[in-house]
């Protein structure tokens, strides 16, 4: 019996992750799967890059596979995630799955989410659809608009979900609970549990099974860490140099700004590299387009803000690099795990600079992991640690920008 099949899920879902190329289950989808066939709640810490979606695609799919056809379709599953990158994949990724299983009738998909026109989508939900996917603020508009209703909701996903409390969500989010019936199945999946996250997870989860996707030895990613230190100003050619002399097929930039975003992607573009920008400033239209080059392999470099780049999947991304540090180290794990993804290795890289020394020092002793520095031949940094140098004034050509000021702070904490 292959792997998905013991799981119990029916043939025609194990045809259909076959169809996608998943032969063997992932350590959440052993756990996962069973768990919500039986009807329990789930609480799963797993991350992009674990098979999360499948995890809970495949059991959700076989439950309304397995009910009458109603018409209208009620919505049955909801799915609550932090951003529309997120929304539109795990929107896909449950509707390749419904299609490839051939199911007669096969489950409506609709995904939903803010920052385009509500038209369309109040269209889409026209004959009602077995599963939503949305944002939360958006997903309150389409109940406010009768677009559609939450009252035969059994089954309710939270993904990303302390994106979701971070995101600002949590108002909306409780308004949502609030409107969804008592009777129904739970699962939250986060990354990392900070105190909002467990209060939810208390709140919310009856009895859960719970599930950590990296607890297995073998099916933590294998993510190569690497510290380069440089100089702020010379990041830029650093980074042409390491994308040209490790020859990286593909690269995802993390910046902190969006001002960066647009900056080290001209620079790149004038160095001759493909390279696109990927921030919350450019309108939808120019964000799919810009993943979509991406994801096709036409731009060789995205360079991207953190809630831009939020649960993009695109499969075996080589390489991430730190351009700018994370604010903190769950975006650390967040960033990294764009790389190495279902078992493939990637390499993850983070410049740091004297100014930001300490904050990827705090990073480290979060992950419980050092990463031992490296420096590159002709990139080596000039600027010294701020204590020796701070009582005149400064290094030249370095003033703290406001950032720096208060990653230190944060450091500091
Ligand atoms: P996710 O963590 O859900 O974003 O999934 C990460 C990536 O792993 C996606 O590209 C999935 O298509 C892929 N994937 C999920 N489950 C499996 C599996 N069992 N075998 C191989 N790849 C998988």
């Amino acid at each position: 019996m292959s792997g998905f099949a013991a799981l119990g899920l029916s043939a025609a879902l194990v045809r259909a992750a076959r169809e996608r190329g998943y032969e063997t289950p992932t350590a959440i989808q052993a756990a996962a799967i069973p768990a919500v066939l039986r009807g329990r709640d789930v609480l799963a810490s797993a991350q992009t890059g674990s098979g999360k979606t499948a995890a809970f695609a495949l059991p959700m799919l076989h439950w309304l596979e397995s009910l009458a056809p109603e018409t209208p379709r009620r919505t049955r599953a909801l799915v609550l995630v932090p951003t529309r990158e997120l929304a539109a994949q795990v929107g896909e990724a449950i509707r390749s799955l419904s299609q490839a299983s051939a199911a007669v009738r096969p489950v409506k998909v609709v995904v939903a989410f803010g920052g385009v026109s509500i038209n369309p989508q109040m269209m889409e939900l026209r004959g009602g659809a077995e599963v939503v996917v949305a944002t939360p603020g958006r997903l309150l508009d389409l109940v406010d608009h009768n677009a559609l209703g939450l009252g035969g909701v059994a089954m309710l996903v939270l993904d990303e979900a302390d994106r979701l409390l971070d995101a600002g969500f949590a108002d909306e989010l409780a308004r949502v609970l609030a409107k969804l019936p008592r009777r129904r199945r739970n699962l939250l999946f986060s990354a990392t549990f900070p105190p909002a996250v467990q209060t939810l997870a208390q709140r919310l989860l009856h009895e859960p099974v719970r599930v950590a996707a990296d607890a297995t030895p073998g099916e933590a990613p294998d993510i190569e860490q690497h510290a380069v230190e440089v100089d702020a100003a010379q990041r830029t050619p650093l980074l042409r140099h390491m994308i040209v002399t490790g020859q990286w097929s593909q690269v995802l930039v993390f910046v902190a700004t969006r001002y960066a975003s647009e900056h080290v992607a001209e620079k790149l573009r004038r160095a001759g590299l493909q390279a696109s920008a990927l921030h919350g400033d450019l309108s939808q239209g120019a964000r799919t387009q810009a993943l979509a080059d991406f994801k096709a392999g036409r731009s060789r470099v995205l360079v991207a803000t953190d809630v831009a780049a939020r649960g993009l999947d695109i499969v075996q991304l080589p390489v991430v690099v730190n351009y700018d540090l994370p604010r903190s180290a769950a975006d650390y794990v967040h960033r990294i795990g764009r790389t190495a993804r279902a078992g493939a290795s990637g390499l993850a890289v983070s410049f740091v600079s004297a100014a930001t020394e300490a904050h990827f020092r705090l990073i480290e002793k979060r992950q419980g992991r050092r990463v031992a520095r490296e420096r590159i031949a002709g990139f080596e940094p000039k600027e010294t640690a701020a204590p020796a140098s701070a009582g005149s004034g400064g290094v030249k050509g370095r003033r703290k920008s406001k950032k720096d000021k208060l990653r230190e702070a944060a450091a500091r904490e």
